[in-house]
């Protein structure tokens, strides 16, 4: 007797091979029989007209801190993704001595787009170590299946200290460094993750660690992975961060290296397909190098209190800095508006490209100004007769900078995405859930593949997109066992409607701790998703009643 029977389904088995209709048998949480099946089970799922696939691997994601106090990593779950990849971009909140977590937590409220009281509130520092963090989560229990790189970020805090985000680290602090992270990859980590984006802050502007490394810093600990023989590299790389130097890093490491974040800009159109030429030149002189590029337009909505969109412009560091009481006055000062206008004009890598049409006015504050909702700022401006600059910013500082804007940042142009999708080197990730949570929602990258890029806009079968979602980034980052449909392997299912599937309407709720929002969408289209042969979302998305079903990856192949 098998637990699950799921029949009649058509079975995409991620391996990108065509189709087949056929049922697949579940048992203690393996499949046993895939295509044509024998034998009788506990529970059958007549799943006629719909298809099975392997579930979604989300390999860029920031749940560290939220799943500590929600296991289930909410929406991914709901949103088909059976394994996160947790700690990109270096930020991971072990190691962590108790005296530094306040340190940690205010590095960690701006890049994860989550207020402090709501880390404060939330996190559950029942360790000290990160071999104590993956065993906490094991405890506890996940959703999800969890894997976890050990982060740059939080390495370097660990042993510098208060001095993380100030200096180069001596030759006996790199040492430390590098044990730490050994110790990691030992206890399971997947690889070790870093950033050098000019994007990533912490609280008051204070670049993230990993930005201070050096040279000597960078290679040391990228050849920690060559005597652990596993795991690979992430980087989010800066806008002047050269490939070249990342494959110097990625032969020092020998293992792979996955370079992120891989987005389109109208500004300089061509830069994103020059990292992925470097890519390709690079693997042919055999380096495993890939980039990790998002399928999703990158949409912000935000008010001036949470102003993310635009501390990646020069203009803007001297408001990082200051005093939240003086921030106000600043965003008048004539002097700092021209500053914005004279670098929105350049032609510059950065995640604000002041494409004006492409921002606007989503709610207001004063009823007074309801006729400006839904309209482009770009619009607006030139209606008033002012600089978009201006009417923005005197509009939010005429509303105590309650505005909500939304603004369509980058990847806007779909042919230019859709090239770098099909890019061989290429992997579809960076959906970023579990960070800027008030800004925005992409946990749904996946329905998004499937439902607007396969369905809509047939950029490939639906079997290479399922491909991309599940055994391409299992075979990366050597996850066992999972990302195919084959006898032996993990449940990790979908089940879904082809016709239909697809993410809805982000919306906002109230759910982190201490109340603080967060952007979320719902899935179209999923009616279930099972993790280890338990399912734990349907067509409600997750189950009040979903078991923790999710294991904590801590053996990768080599
Ligand atoms: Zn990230």
């Amino acid at each position: 007797m098998h637990d699950l029977i799921i029949d009649n389904a058509v079975i995409h088995d991620g391996t990108g091979a065509a189709p087949q209709r056929g049922a697949v048998a579940v048992q203690a949480g393996r499949i046993v029989q895939s295509g044509r099946v024998e034998g009788n089970a506990t529970q059958r799922v007549d799943a006629r007209g719909l298809s099975l696939m392997p579930g979604i691997i989300d390999t860029h994601t920031h749940y560290d801190a939220q799943i500590t106090w929600d296991p289930f990593a909410n929406p991914s779950p709901a949103l088909g993704v059976t394994t996160v990849v947790m700690g990109n971009c270096g930020f991971t909140i072990a190691p962590c001595r108790p005296s530094d977590r306040d340190l940690v937590m205010r590095n960690l409220t701006h890049v994860e787009g989550m207020s402090i009281d709501a880390l404060r509130t939330g996190i559950d520092w029942g360790f000290e170590s990160f071999p104590q963090y993956l065993d906490q989560l094991e405890r506890k229990g996940v959703g999800p299946n969890v894997a976890c790189f050990v982060g740059h970020s939080g390495v370097r805090t660990f042993v510098l200290r208060g001095d993380a985000a100030k200096r180069a680290a001596t030759a006996d602090e790199v040492k430390q460094m590098r044990a730490i992270v050994a110790e990691a990859m030992e206890a399971g980590a997947c690889g070790f993750s870093t950033t050098r984006s000019g994007q990533h802050n912490g609280e008051a502007g204070i670049p993230m660690p990993s930005r201070l490394a050096d040279n000597h810093e960078m290679t040391t600990l990228s050849a920690t992975l060559r005597e652990s023989g596993k795991g690979l590299l992430m980087m989010t790389k800066g806008a002047d961060t050269p490939v070249p130097w990342i494959e110097e890093l990625c032969a020092a490491a020998d293992r792979p290296y996955l370079i992120a974040a891989l987005l389109h800009s109208n500004l300089t159109p061509e830069a994103t397909f020059d990292d992925l030429s470097r890519i390709r030149e690079a693997q042919s002189r055999g380096r495993r190098m890939y980039g990790a590029v998002s399928a999703c337009p990158l949409n912000f909505e935000f008010t001036l209190h949470e102003p993310y969109v635009f501390e990646g412009l020069r203009a803007w560091q001297p408001l990082m800095r200051m005093d939240p009481k003086d921030f106000a006055a600043a965003l008048a000062e004539p002097a700092l508006r021209a500053a914005l206008k004279a670098e929105l004009t350049e032609r510059s890598r950065r995640m604000f490209t002041g494409e004006w049409e492409k921002a606007h006015v989503a709610q207001v504050a004063d009823p007074a100004h309801a006729g400006y909702e839904g309209k482009s700022i770009g619009a607006l401006a030139r209606a008033a007769g002012q600089h978009p600059v201006d009417f923005m910013l005197d509009l939010a500082l005429a509303e105590n900078l309650d505005t909500m804007f939304t603004a369509t940042l980058l990847n806007s142009d779909e042919d230019a995405v859709g090239r770098m999708m099909r890019d061989e080197n290429a992997i579809v990730s960076l959906s970023d859930a579990g960070a800027h949570l008030t800004f925005l929602c992409d946990a749904g990258f996946g329905l998004h593949v499937l439902g607007h890029w396969a369905r809509e806009r047939k950029l490939m079968p639906i079997e290479q997109a399922v491909h991309k979602l599940t055994a391409e980034p299992a075979k990366l980052f050597g996850i066992r066992d999972r990302g195919t449909i084959a006898p032996g392997h993990h449940a990790d299912l979908l089940l879904f409607d082809p016709a239909t599937v697809g993410r809805g309407a982000s919306r906002r709720v109230f759910d982190l701790p201490s109340g603080a929002s967060r952007l979320t969408t719902p899935a179209t289209g999923v009616h279930g998703v099972w993790v280890n042969g338990k399912l734990v979302a349907d067509a409600d998305g997750i189950r009040a009643d979903a078991p923790k079903a999710g294991k904590v990856l801590r053996e990768f192949a080599a």
